[in-house]
């Protein structure tokens, strides 16, 4: 799929997160997490190294999961709403 390919290229040059990948390509976040992960995927499989700095808290410093590839909504140890999302890169 070519748009799955851009996203390779997209994230090859620089980390990004869902939301501005979703801005830039005027698509919805999820649309773009479900292509993000088939990539991530295919982009492993092709022995690229993919990597996930994962969504942090800003305000108690809480690390999500990698696996959380879209902003949380709030950080579950202090309720907070102020969120780093994730950003994802990949090294071809
Ligand atoms: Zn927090």
């Amino acid at each position: 799929m070519t748009f799955r390919r851009d996203l390779v290229k997209i994230l090859a040059v620089q980390p990004r997160s869902v939301s501005s990948i979703a801005r830039e390509l005027g698509l919805e976040r999820r649309d773009v997490e479900d292509d993000l992960r088939h990539a991530i995927r295919s982009a492993a499989a092709a022995g690229h190294t993919v990597i996930v700095e994962p969504a942090r808290c800003k305000q108690c410093g809480f690390v999500f999961g990698t696996d959380r590839l879209v902003k949380p909504g709030k950080c579950p140890q202090c309720k907070g709403t102020r969120l780093y999302e994730a950003q994802i890169s990949i090294r071809t």
